[in-house]
C-alpha cells in the first residue's frame, strides 16, 4: 500500500509526507475514521513511507529492501495488533495465533471492516478485544532493538476494543515511549477511547469519503465500473468496505434465480417446489445461505423503495428490475416489516448453525402468509 493506492485523502497524505520531510513525526498518532474511509490504508502507506530508504516527495519508492518487505507485509520492524479472541485451550490471550490471518486479510485488501475480520478468523459471534497480555507483549516488542536500525512501528487497529486495564497499560507506553518508536492507532470510534489516551496522541481525522471520490477510487483500485461503484456507494454513503460487501453479496444470477423461483413457489403454495429449493438453498453452505438471505432482504427493501416512488434510490440490475416490477405490488407497508424481520431471524438462525432446510421451509411458510396479506 503506497499513498498513490489510497482512495482519496490527498490532503492528509500531503500533510503526513511534509511531517516526515521536516522531521516532525509524533511518536503516537491516531487515525480516526469511520469504516470504509480508508484510515487503515493511510496508516499503512504512512508506515511504508517512514521506513522507505529512498522515499520521494510524493511516495515511497517501491523498490528498496524495506518496500519489498512491505509488499509481503514481512517488515521486521512493523508490529501489528488488532482485536481477537482467546482461543480455546490457549493459556494467554495474544494476537500471535491470528497474525497470519491478519497478514492475509491485509494483503488481500485493507478496505475491510470488523465483519470481514470476524469472518477471516472464524470468530462467529465471539466478542473481540485487545487483552492486557497483548499490551504487555507490545511493550516487550517495542522495547527490543530495531532490526534494521530505523523506526519501530506499531500499527494497532481498533484501539477502542481495548478494555480499561489494557488501555491503561497502553497509556503508559504512550507516555514513556521506547526509542525510535512510532505508534499508529487506527480507530473507527475514537470517542470511545479513554480521554487520557486521546489527549496524548496526535489526532488525524480521516473523514468519510464522498461518493464521487470513493467511486473513482474503486474504479481505479478494483476495476469496477464507476456506474456500478456509484450504485453501491450511494446506498452505503461512500463506505468502501460496505460497498465491497455488497459486491461480494452479489451472488450473481444464482441468487437471483433462486429468489425468483422461491417467491413464486411461496406465493403459489407449491410445496413440492419449495422443498426442492430448500435443497438448493442448503447446498450453498452457511456463508452461501447467509448471502442469499441478505440478497432476499435487499430485494424486499428495493421493492418498497420503488413502491414509495423513490426510484432514484433503487439499486437493481436489469433482470432484477423486471422481476421487481411484478413482485413489488405484493410488498407493502402492511407486510414489509414482518418480511424483513422473518428474513433476519432466518439469517440469525443460519449463523447460529440451525439446519438450513428447516430454516428455509419455516421461512417459506411465513413468507407465504405475509405475501397473501392485503396491503
Ligand atoms: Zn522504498
Amino acid at each position: 500500500m503506497r499513498f498513490q493506492e489510497v482512495i482519496g485523502h490527498e490532503a492528509i497524505a500531503a500533510k503526513l509526507r511534509s511531517g516526515v520531510a521536516s522531521g516532525r513525526v509524533a511518536h503516537a498518532q491516531l487515525f480516526n475514521g469511520p469504516e470504509g474511509s480508508g484510515a487503515l490504508a493511510l496508516a499503512l502507506a504512512y508506515a511504508r513511507y517512514l521506513h522507505c530508504s529512498d522515499r520521494g516527495e510524493e511516495d515511497a519508492c517501491g523498490m528498496c529492501t524495506s518496500c519489498k518487505q512491505y509488499d509481503s507485509l514481512q517488515h521486521p520492524d512493523v508490529h501489528w495488533s488488532f482485536p481477537f479472541f482467546k482461543k480455546d485451550g490457549s493459556e494467554q490471550a495474544l494476537s500471535q495465533p491470528f497474525q497470519g490471518a491478519w497478514r492475509e486479510r491485509m494483503l488481500q485488501d485493507p478496505y475491510f471492516g470488523q465483519e470481514e475480520w470476524l469472518n477471516a478468523i472464524g470468530a462467529d459471534r465471539k466478542q473481540l478485544f485487545i487483552s492486557v497480555q497483548e499490551a504487555l507483549e507490545i511493550n516487550r516488542k517495542l522495547g527490543l532493538k530495531s532490526f534494521l536500525g530505523g523506526w519501530k512501528i506499531l500499527i494497532l487497529w481498533l484501539p477502542e476494543t481495548m478494555r480499561v486495564d489494557t488501555a491503561n497499560k497502553m497509556l503508559k507506553l504512550i507516555e514513556e515511549p521506547t526509542d525510535q518508536t512510532v505508534m499508529l492507532f487506527v480507530s473507527e470510534r475514537a470517542n470511545q477511547l479513554l480521554a487520557t489516551i486521546r489527549s496524548r496522541v496526535q489526532m488525524i481525522q480521516v473523514p468519510r469519503l464522498t461518493e464521487g471520490e470513493a467511486a473513482t477510487g474503486m474504479h481505479r483500485r478494483y476495476g469496477i465500473s464507476v456506474d456500478q461503484a456509484n450504485q453501491w456507494l450511494h446506498v452505503v454513503e461512500g463506505n468502501v468496505a460496505a460497498a465491497l460487501r455488497l459486491r461480494s453479496d452479489d451472488g450473481g444470477d444464482d441468487d437471483h434465480q433462486l429468489f425468483v423461483q422461491w417467491m413464486r413457489s411461496c406465493y403459489a403454495q407449491d410445496t413440492v417446489t419449495t422443498v426442492s429449493l430448500a435443497d438448493d438453498f442448503a447446498k450453498a453452505g452457511r456463508e452461501g445461505m447467509k448471502r442469499f438471505l441478505r440478497y432476499g432482504l435487499h430485494m424486499v427493501r428495493q421493492c418498497i423503495v420503488g413502491n414509495y416512488g423513490a426510484q432514484s434510490l433503487v439499486r437493481l440490475t436489469e433482470a432484477e428490475r423486471k422481476f421487481a416490477e411484478k413482485f413489488a405490488p405484493f410488498i407493502h407497508h402492511g407486510n414489509v416489516l414482518d418480511l424483513q424481520e422473518q428474513i433476519e431471524i432466518a439469517h440469525r438462525d443460519i449463523a447460529g448453525n440451525v439446519n438450513g432446510k428447516l430454516v428455509f421451509m419455516d421461512l417459506s411458510a411465513q413468507v407465504n402468509i405475509l405475501l397473501r396479506a392485503r396491503g
